[in-house]
């Protein structure tokens, strides 16, 4: 018997007659100790993300059939109406929130302090029973917030379909890059196998973004509650990545199929699914440090002629790409080359050719954390 079920979510309108939802399916037993949230689009204007859930729905919903099932699996397939919403010049600019210019993907709810104050004096000396409490006041204060506006509207609802979740898979991509992930420091090497299996060509990890970005929303609270309360098992009760599925033009239906075959064996690799994945592949590049990574920024205009290939092995030194100013003169040595910071991956690079001051234009995974990165170590 099928166990698949379509939820709507109505999200206040923030216009007369403009009212938006989304849909969430589920498939498998609920409250049965293991669960499972995907969510695609959140940047709206990402379209991989949207394919491979739409083909890992359709492995699910076979796997269902045949009662394979073991876990609660929740996907989101478009988690961002409003941003899918916001068309400008013939494309969908579904980033930034167009009310208050925020990105859809930071600015979370923190809630550790709030569950610090509430499990104190409770916690006990198993680590299971610990996550149960921590997770019903987790799911306690979600439900007294009053989030005001569509959009706040929007991330509390998703958090509260994902909170209580072991894993919590955010599927967005970058301009051009190689898949990559972002993960918390302590969710490593535990959480290596999806990095394998989705053949990550970069793992980026932080204890803190600084940006509250929706997969930290729901895992920094547990190393952060287990830095606070010492004398008590708190595990990383929540594996939350960010998988970056390659770039923006990367919907090929080979790559997007493939990218959902390799969720499913993550996924009955975890006990979700019934059956065996195959043996999991050779893990091709082992996590960094998100303070390692090298944002080369531009420091003036021009336009872009890169000299390094997306995937390509870096020097520090190395030229990356050339920036021209059309209105200086030809040969009078006004070419700007920008260079490599750090040894490391190039994983993603700017997909337009504009350059501007204080631009990033190219990412490379460098080992080492880099100094003057401040708090904030994610792009705007
Ligand atoms: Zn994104």
């Amino acid at each position: 018997m099928s166990t698949k079920k379509l939820s709507e979510h109505f999200l206040p309108a923030s216009s007369i007659g403009t009212e938006k939802k989304i849909i969430s399916i589920s498939f498998g037993p609920k409250k049965c100790g293991k669960k499972v949230y995907i969510q695609a689009g959140l940047h709206a204007d990402e379209p991989p993300g949207y394919l491979v859930a739409s083909r890992l729905l359709e492995l699910l919903e076979k796997a269902d059939n045949s009662g394979d099932i073991l876990g609660e699996i929740i996907v989101v397939p478009a988690a961002n109406p409003v941003g899918l919403s916001q068309w400008n010049n013939d494309t969908v600019q579904g980033r930034f929130d167009y009310f208050d210019n925020i990105n859809f993907n930071r600015q979370y709810p923190d809630l550790t302090e709030e569950i610090a104050e509430t499990i104190t004096g409770r916690l006990g000396t198993e680590p299971l029973e610990n996550i149960t409490l921590i997770r019903e006041c987790t799911a306690q204060i979600l439900r007294s917030m009053e989030p005001a506006g569509e959009t706040e509207f929007l991330k509390h609802l998703l958090l509260s379909l994902s909170h209580d979740a072991d894993i919590v898979l955010d599927l967005h991509c970058d301009h051009q890059a190689l898949i990559h992930v972002y993960m918390g420091t302590s969710l490593w090497p535990e959480g290596k196998d999806l990095s394998t299996q989705i053949r990550a060509g970069a793992t980026l990890l932080a204890s803190n973004s600084g940006g509250t970005p929706f997969d930290e929303a729901n895992s920094k609270l547990w190393w952060e509650l287990a830095e606070q309360f010492p004398d008590y098992p708190i595990p990383p009760a929540c594996l939350a990545a960010t998988v970056e599925l390659r770039g923006s033009t990367n919907t090929d239906r080979q790559e997007t199929e493939q990218d959902a075959q390799n969720l499913y064996y993550f996924l009955q690799r975890r006990g979700y699914i019934a059956g065996t994945a195959p043996e999991l592949p050779e893990l091709l590049a082992e996590a960094t440090p998100l303070e390692g990574v090298d944002y080369i920024t531009s420091t003036t205009t021009g336009i872009l002629t890169f000299v390094k290939q997306v995937g390509e092995f870096v020097r520090k030194g190395d030229p990356i790409t050339e920036l021209i100013h059309p209105m200086n003169k030809p040969g009078a040595g006004e070419k700007v080359i920008l260079s490599a910071k750090a040894d490391g991956i190039l994983f993603a690079r700017c997909l337009d050719r504009f350059a501007r001051p204080g631009k990033v234009v190219a990412k490379i995974a460098g080992k080492e954390a880099l100094e003057g990165k401040g708090e904030n170590l994610l792009t705007s």
